[in-house]
């Protein structure tokens, strides 16, 4: 269906139905993701939201309903376990049936929600484009990509917050290094005259990490019990597990299995094993991906930059030469961007190899 054709029928389906429309702007979206991790469960919100929303009579835009009082049955697309949406539901939706089913737009009601959400779409497509002076394509492609890259050039890095849903593939094929355009004074180091880090090392996928509200729950001790975490290798006192919000590519962690805060609490025989998974950690980086130094360290308390405070853990950071730090200022470099997936794979491999 053409752009035009979808705004008249929207139209029409607006003059005849109750209709609710839950927009969900970039900066939310990529706020919501980093909350919720699970696209899922983020798509369960949004069903939910608009479900409670014409139960309670809420209407959005010119059209205003009363409450659908008499409505009990509700019909979705189902994409993903029927859970997600019961879940997500507060008291109102509960009382209702909820079928959800593949290719719900086989019903009609799902067909026109479709097409006045279609229209949402392009209507905000429309405005953020208007808002930023360029006409945004939509999707994916060698054209977004294009488009990406020479805003980030115009507006910095984070202008894709505001336009762009950054989980997905295309954001880490501009993983970028902008330099700075406001040149100021370059502050020295150390009195050697060397550039600070000026260049910031950009990794879209921090972006969730930056924006996730922090929860209870213990990264580490997680990882541990769950099957799929990003552990390289499981010591006796201790483990390695990939940084899933990595500063830069192979950025390990070795942490004991015990959830413990400080340096102290750390026995003799942990200190030697986690020392001796930090020392394998370095010989399979060297071997796998041949940088050409290390930041190993800790960081304890949040001033110090701690993200999980709760439990102890040595940071393994491999860098490369011009990787960030002390990039001239002027230069204009690209980081070729691994996936955290290949990255696991190849470095899982030398942790097989090596003893
Ligand atoms: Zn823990």
């Amino acid at each position: 269906m053409s752009d035009s054709r979808v705004k008249s029928l929207s139209e029409d389906i607006q003059k005849l139905c109750p209709c609710d429309i839950v927009v969900i702007s970039p900066p939310k979206y990529n706020e919501l993701y980093s909350k919720l991790h699970n696209l899922n469960r983020l798509l369960a919100w949004g069903h939910a939201r608009v479900i409670e929303n014409l139960l309670s009579g809420v209407s959005q835009g010119t059209h205003t309903y009363p409450g659908i009082n008499s409505c009990d049955t509700v019909i979705a697309d189902k994409f993903g376990d029927k859970k997600y949406i019961e879940k997500a539901l507060m008291s109102k939706g509960k009382q209702i049936t909820l079928i959800q089913r593949p290719k719900a737009e086989y019903d009609i009601a799902v067909a026109a929600a479709s097409i006045i959400a279609r229209n949402g779409f392009i209507e905000e497509i429309a405005a953020l484009s208007t808002q930023i002076g360029v006409q945004l394509p939509k999707g994916a492609g060698p054209q977004v990509e294009e488009m990406a890259q020479s805003l980030i050039e115009k507006h910095g890095n984070e202008i894709l917050n505001k336009i762009a849903k950054l989980h997905f593939k295309t954001t880490n094929k501009l993983t970028v290094i902008t330099p700075r355009t406001d040149a100021r004074p370059v502050p020295t180091r150390n009195g050697l005259g060397e550039p600070r880090a000026n260049n910031r090392l950009w990794a879209p996928w921090r972006a969730e990490y930056i924006y996730s509200s922090k929860s209870d729950v213990c990264i580490f001790c997680e990882a541990i019990a769950k099957k799929d975490a990003f552990i390289l290798s499981r010591g006796a006192k201790g483990f390695v597990i990939m940084n899933t919000f990595p500063y830069n590519n192979g950025h390990l962690m070795v942490a004991p299995y015990r959830h413990i805060a400080n340096v102290e609490d750390l026995t003799g025989e942990e200190i030697l094993l986690l020392f001796d998974l930090v020392q394998k950690s370095v010989r399979v980086l060297k071997a796998k991906m041949r940088p050409d130094g290390f930041n190993i360290g800790i960081n304890l308390g949040k001033v110090a930059g701690a993200g999980v405070e709760g439990h102890i853990h040595i940071h393994i950071v491999p860098r490369w030469n011009g990787d960030t730090n002390f990039m001239p200022i002027t230069a204009e470099t690209k980081v070729i961007s691994q996936s955290l997936e290949e990255a696991y794979k190849l470095l899982k491999e030398g942790f097989g190899e090596i003893p």
